[in-house]
């Protein structure tokens, strides 16, 4: 396994309780440094086909393309999975927390168990991945939206191509504005409206789900929808007083959504915002195995060899704060493949091409009704502007 993000800890951890399977896990950074607060979708410890389905958006999307036996061995294998990971998961989809705590609580889950897993501090390159490849191994390439190996899955003459295994949609360029708030706060679809009500151009969206109290202190996360050319001449990461000397209009709307926030709930924002930019990107990878390489007859490569198979933010990207809880279902269907050693390994491959096209489907239409609701909301007193967006038969 490459990668110990999330998702290269999470198969990791999953993995560790297989039998006849040890796992050798590396990773460049030395720490986990990663703050930003991040929420996991119920669905991830669902119980029965009903509460896997309450998402209001891609509920019915679910019932369309998956089918009920793939649906029910999906939850039984949730129901196997070891106490104390169970319990981890439980904790996270209950609210927020910081994307670091998640990676050091696997990670120090992993350590605790004491077996199967070697584990590596070093930047691997493919060259070091194919060389480390033997028979019998299983190679995962979990090392996130750049991935190491996404572009060598397909078999070309020559270096490989960028960007030759990605489909990507640009849905938009925003700004995650995130902010701690004194009081409790909640937010619902009139409150986004009432909030933004004078803010023609520049509406801050905290995402459903994207405040949290904690008992003393509100989380909020939302994003503001930006041009390319702002985009462009914004630095990646920034606080308040960047905001209100350089994009004003910008600072105003989040002053006149604040504003309101504290006339309902007398409540104080501590410290400042905190600000990325970041072009909402839905991607993945065309082959999201070496299936090619062992199509093509490559034995004398190690991909024509060994399967090979992207997880993650490596075979999948998708906007609207959802993708860690994509790439943990992945995992847990990829732990569950290769936890079946009679498997050809050719099969094994179809089958997680499959399921990935799968998880494609559900996220691309998932992600493209919410740009589309966002894209109504935005014009919501404008009717003409409202009714351009409209396409109706
Ligand atoms: C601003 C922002 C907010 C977000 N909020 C949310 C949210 O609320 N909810 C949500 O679900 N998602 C959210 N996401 C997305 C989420 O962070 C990613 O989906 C998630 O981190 C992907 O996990 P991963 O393990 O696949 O990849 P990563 O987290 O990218 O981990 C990849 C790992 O591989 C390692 N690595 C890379 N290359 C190598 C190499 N050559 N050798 C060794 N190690 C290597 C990296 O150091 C890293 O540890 C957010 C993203 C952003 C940018």
């Amino acid at each position: 396994m490459v990668g110990a993000g999330p998702v290269g800890l999470l198969l990791t951890a999953l993995l560790q309780s297989t039998e006849d399977c040890s796992v050798h896990l590396s990773e460049k950074r030395p720490e986990y440094t990663r703050t930003r607060m991040v929420q996991l979708a119920p669905y991830l410890v669902a119980d029965s086909v009903e509460s896997y389905r309450t998402d209001d958006i891609d509920g019915d999307s679910v019932e369309a393309i998956f089918d009920p036996p793939e649906l029910e061995d999906a939850l039984a294998y949730r129901q196997s999975i070891a106490p104390d990971l169970a319990a981890l998961l439980q904790g996270w989809t209950l609210g927020f927390c910081p994307l670091n705590s998640i990676e050091r609580s696997l990670s120090d889950l992993i350590d605790a168990r004491g077996h199967g897993v070697e584990r590596t501090s070093a930047v691997v390159t493919a060259e070091d991945a194919m060389s480390m490849l033997e028979p019998g191994d299983v190679l995962v390439d979990s090392t996130g939206s750049r991935s190491l190996l996404r572009d060598r899955l397909i078999p070309n003459p020559g270096e490989p191509v960028d960007g030759q295994n990605t489909v990507n949609v640009r849905l938009e360029y925003a700004l995650v504005i995130t902010f701690l708030y004194g009081q409790p706060y909640d937010c619902n679809e009139y409150c986004k409206y009432y909030k933004n009500k004078e803010n023609p151009r520049y509406k801050f969206i905290p995402m459903v789900h994207r405040t949290h109290y904690d008992g003393a202190v509100s989380h909020v996360t939302g994003i503001v929808n930006i041009s390319a050319e702002e985009y462009e001449a914004m630095p990646t990461r920034f606080d308040g007083e960047w905001l209100r000397e350089n994009a004003p209009d910008v600072a105003q709307s989040m002053d006149r959504f604040i504003d309101k926030i504290k006339q309902e709930t007398q409540g104080e924002i501590l410290g400042d915002l905190e600000i990325v930019r970041i072009p909402l990107d839905l991607y993945r990878a065309r082959n999201a195995t070496n299936r090619r390489w062992l199509a093509a007859g490559r034995s004398d490569h190690p991909f024509g060899r060994s399967p090979v198979l992207l997880a993650g933010d490596s075979a999948i990207g998708s906007p609207y704060f959802q993708s860690i809880s994509l790439g943990f279902e992945n995992a847990m269907f990829l732990a569950r493949l290769v936890a079946q050693r009679d498997l050809a390994v050719g099969e094994m491959l179809d089958r997680y091409e499959l399921y990935i096209y799968k998880q494609w489907l559900r996220v691309y239409m998932r992600s493209k009704m919410i740009k589309h609701n966002k894209d109504l909301f935005e014009s919501i007193d404008d009717p003409l502007a409202l009714l351009d967006k409209l396409h109706i038969y």
